[in-house]
């Protein structure tokens, strides 16, 4: 799995998404200059372009071009994707050189999209810049990430056909909610991920410990890249169960908050598993 080198260009965003993490902290907007240094300094060979909104920024077009000029030979954009329904802009961001993309989906229709995005009229551009991506002829990667809440749990497998439907590369099932039960949500999770399997589509889950994952322990995303990004923040931690655990180490725990509200109850100890040196590897 690539690493990239995470490079937040700011809050500011076209969403008011009733679960982002950047819109209710105190973030600030940095400047080109604070960018430009910070791309001075690494040891990665791609970088990942996110917020709020990247796209927003007036100067992204000379952060994609320091970022070459750095030698990073990947750019990946994370986005709400709304910007690119303008496909005069994607085609430039395209000639640019970013061929990545990862795009964040709340639901498949306006009525809980554009509820939780808080924003009318952000499902029909988002899909409308998937569409734009979708007809692209070059080589480009789209990552759809479906965001997980109470309000849209139970809306999953539209979302997946969504996604499917609109030829993306890969499906991220990231539980951003602490107040779902997940004894309500792996239902839906495990239709989920059956489905992409069987259309040969690669999907990932991050937030599920592997506890609650037996038999599809290879689709948690957190063995391919760790529980470090910054883009998405989380904190876990371990329950009394943890320790007789032969996945502790590798699996972080559960979130903080959802065991301070439900409890560990549910959550037992794996004390065989046949893929566990095979995870542990890939873990690293
Ligand atoms: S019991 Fe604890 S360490 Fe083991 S998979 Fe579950 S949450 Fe992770």
């Amino acid at each position: 799995m690539i690493r990239y080198k995470e490079l937040f260009l700011g809050p500011k965003c076209d969403n008011k998404c009733l679960f982002c993490y950047y819109r209710l902290g105190n973030y600030e907007q940095p400047d080109f200059n604070t960018i430009n240094n910070l791309l001075g300094q690494t040891e990665h060979d791609s970088v990942v372009l996110y917020g709020g909104e990247p796209t927003l920024r007036n100067d992204l077009f000379e952060i994609i071009n320091i970022v070459k000029k750095n030698g990073f030979r990947r750019i990946k954009l994370v986005s709400n994707g709304r910007s690119f329904s303008n496909n005069q802009f994607l085609l430039q961001l395209i000639k640019e050189g970013c061929l990545l993309f990862e795009i964040k989906l709340w639901g498949s229709n306006p009525d809980i999209h554009d509820y939780i995005t808080q924003t009318p009229n952000s499902f029909l551009q988002t899909i409308n810049g998937l569409e734009n991506l979708q007809r692209l002829s070059c080589d480009k990667f789209i990552c759809l990430r479906i965001l997980l809440c109470r309000q849209n749990f139970t809306d999953i497998v539209n979302m997946i056909i969504t996604g499917i439907n609109l030829g993306v590369n890969r499906i991220v099932l990231s539980l951003e909610d602490h107040n779902v039960p997940l004894q309500d949500l792996l239902p839906y999770i495990r239709i989920a991920l059956n489905i992409s399997i069987l259309n040969r589509v690669w999907i990932l889950t991050e937030g599920f410990p592997f506890c609650v994952m037996q038999g599809l322990e290879h689709h948690i995303g957190e063995i391919y890249h760790g529980y470090g990004s910054k883009i998405y923040p989380r904190t876990y931690k371990y329950h009394k169960n943890c320790q007789h655990c032969i996945y502790k180490g590798i699996c972080h725990g559960v979130y903080t908050e959802y065991l301070n509200k439900f409890g560990h109850a549910e959550f037992q100890p794996i004390k065989f598993n046949r893929y566990f040196k095979e995870i542990k590897a890939l873990f690293g």
